[in-house]
């Protein structure tokens, strides 16, 4: 099945929704003449529990949809008419009071009245009427950039060199200035991701923090800074925080700890859209709600059919579900146990989007596993934000299921499972890629040496290259201890064993600290192509075997697979 979900179009949305509105007031003498129809069987069979249903599920759909697009009065006629059916619904044995028949006549009549009112509104003074429209920002979507750019001040120039260096393995451009008042005009010139400065200069203590605190002033925002210092006392770190200091270095610094706080101070938050699966049988009212939650930014989703939710999900991969409580085929709790029998969605929100306002079947409903209940007409707000909480949540634990704790990479079989797809995908487009095995050399001797802690700084400076230094396309694992695999989209051989001999030369440059020591490690690792090695598993033989050639010819070294 083809899924297509739907982001947020150039038309504004009051624009949409006006328009739904007019496509709902277009469709409800049809809808009431199915209702008079209903009752006419119902008068005729009294006895025909398969029309009071029918009937009364119409009632139900006017009445939410309509409260939802503002007509408030016909959702309060179409209640009533549900009223008159529900007992007989829930318990269809019972004997029907005197004149319940005629009550219902009566209340189809008013709604046909309050319908016939607004046809004659149509065309005019629609818009009257659509609960408040206050949408909160829309949270889009940032593209990762490419290169992050630091400013290194320090007074001494070998101090300098090396930080730049170091900073370059890690993907960093750094540009070095010996003086604050060059750094200041390069700032105005050019703004950098963050500023590396020293707090010492010969001019004066306080120098290089004068300088931030002005630029700040200047710019209107702000310079992210880390600040390096011989002192550690107190007086001089106030002064630091002051002057915006994001983070303090006592002097010499490791290159690793500078790097992870750079990492932080300059991630770009690439906000991935939260993805809405909507079940609704009415599609009027399912798009009704994906507007409001295309306009905060979100992907959506909808399944007008119940019976194809389960394929949809699984081709969408929704971060939250928002359900329809009663559907024609089977009802929302229904389709809810059904999500919750696969083992892969347990963790999956799922929130009753419902007119029902009986408590006690609302609480039932959420005995089957939903996270909770929005009553119809829904709040914006309130949508929104329950949709935000519930998704973050299912993001968090996503990542904990897919990520390495130690480093933040994908995990084993996650990698495995991306390789898998990105197999899938290049042999679908005609396309190519490339598989890389990297094994740390010598890396039990670091542990043994220099202890554990050691070595997994080594660990965690490695996946920092790799990380920094590949595109947003590629993708980064820890394959086990000290192994780790990347995928590099749409490479050939030669192009991917250079990039990966780049990382090799940048992390062999890596300066790593234990006590007073200083040691360097390095990495072998191996590189194998699609299409030529057709399979998962061919693919990862063939990484391997040129892996283990690169661990023979002496390590620290990459050898591609290949005649
Ligand atoms: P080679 O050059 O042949 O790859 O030798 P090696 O010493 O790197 O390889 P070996 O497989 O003998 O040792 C890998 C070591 O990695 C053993 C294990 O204790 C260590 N290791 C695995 N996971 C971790 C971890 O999370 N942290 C640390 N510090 N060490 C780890
Ligand atoms: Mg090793
Ligand atoms: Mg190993």
């Amino acid at each position: 099945m083809a899924v297509h979900p739907s982001s947020p179009p150039s038309v504004p949305a009051s624009e949409r929704i006006a328009r739904l509105r007019q496509a709902y007031l277009a469709q409800l003498p049809e809808r009431l003449a199915q209702a008079q129809a209903l009752c006419a069987r119902l008068a005729a069979a009294p006895a025909d529990r398969s029309v009071a249903v029918d009937l009364h599920r119409l009632l139900h759909s006017l009445k939410g949809t309509g409260r939802s697009f503002g007509f408030a009065e016909l959702g309060t006629c179409a209640a009533q008419g549900e009223d008159l059916l529900q007992p007989w619904v829930d318990e269809p044995a019972q004997a029907l009071p005197e004149g319940w028949l005629a009550s219902l006549q009566h209340s189809l009549q008013r709604l046909q009245a309050v319908a016939d009112g607004l046809a004659a509104l149509q065309g005019g003074a629609v818009a009257s009427g659509v609960p408040g429209f206050a949408l909160p920002q829309a949270q889009r979507q940032g593209a990762r950039s490419g290169g992050r750019v630091v400013y290194v001040c320090d007074d001494e120039p070998f101090v300098l060199e090396q930080l730049a260096a170091q900073l370059a393995c890690f993907g960093y451009e750094a540009e070095c200035f010996t003086e604050p008042g060059a750094l200041h005009d390069a700032v105005l010139a050019r703004r950098p991701d963050a500023v590396i400065m020293d707090i010492h200069f010969p001019q004066g203590h306080s120098a290089g923090i004068e300088v931030l605190l002005a630029l700040s002033e200047e710019t209107g925002a702000p310079v992210p800074a880390i600040f390096l210092s011989s002192r550690s006392d107190f007086a001089a770190r106030l002064g630091a925080v002051r002057a915006g200091g994001q983070a303090y270095f006592v002097k010499p610094v490791r290159a690793n700890e500078l790097v992870a706080a750079l990492d932080e101070l300059t991630r770009q938050q690439v906000h991935e859209p939260y993805r809405v699966l909507i079940v609704d049988d009415e599609p009027e009212i399912a798009h009704y709600h994906a507007i409001l939650l295309q306009e905060a930014g979100m992907v959506t989703c909808e399944v007008h059919d119940p019976r194809q939710a389960l394929e949809v999900l699984a081709a969408f991969r929704p971060d939250i579900v928002l359900m329809d409580m009663y559907m024609p085929h089977c009802n929302g709790r229904e389709v809810a146990r059904i999500i919750r029998q696969e083992p892969h969605h347990v963790g999956l929100p799922i929130v009753y989007l419902t007119s029902e306002t009986d408590r006690e079947k609302l609480f039932s409903a959420m005995r089957i596993g939903a996270e909770g209940f929005l009553t119809k007409p829904v709040v914006h707000n309130e949508l929104i934000a329950a949709v935000v909480i519930r998704a973050e949540r299912m993001r968090t634990l996503r990542a904990l299921m897919a990520r390495d704790s130690l480093t933040g990479l994908f995990n084993h079989t996650m990698t495995t499972q991306m390789l898998e797809n990105a197999i899938a995908r290049a042999r679908r487009d005609g396309g190519r890629l490339s598989f890389a095995m990297i094994d740390i050399d010598g890396f039990k001797a670091v542990n043994d040496t220099y202890g554990h802690p050691a070595g997994d700084q080594v660990l965690l400076a490695l996946a920092r290259v790799l990380q920094q230094r590949l595109r947003s396309t590629d993708t980064v694992g820890r394959y086990g201890g000290e192994e780790f695999a990347v995928i590099l989209q749409d490479e050939d051989l030669a192009q991917a064993a250079h990039l990966i001999d780049t990382l090799r030369q940048d992390f062999a440059r890596v300066s790593f600290h234990c006590a007073d020591q200083e040691f360097h490690c390095s990495f072998s690792a191996g590189v194998a192509t699609f299409p030529r090695h057709q399979s998962f598993e061919h693919l990862r033989e063939a990484a391997d075997r040129a892996l283990y050639e690169a661990k023979r010819r002496g390590r620290n070294c990459v050898v591609a697979d290949g005649p």
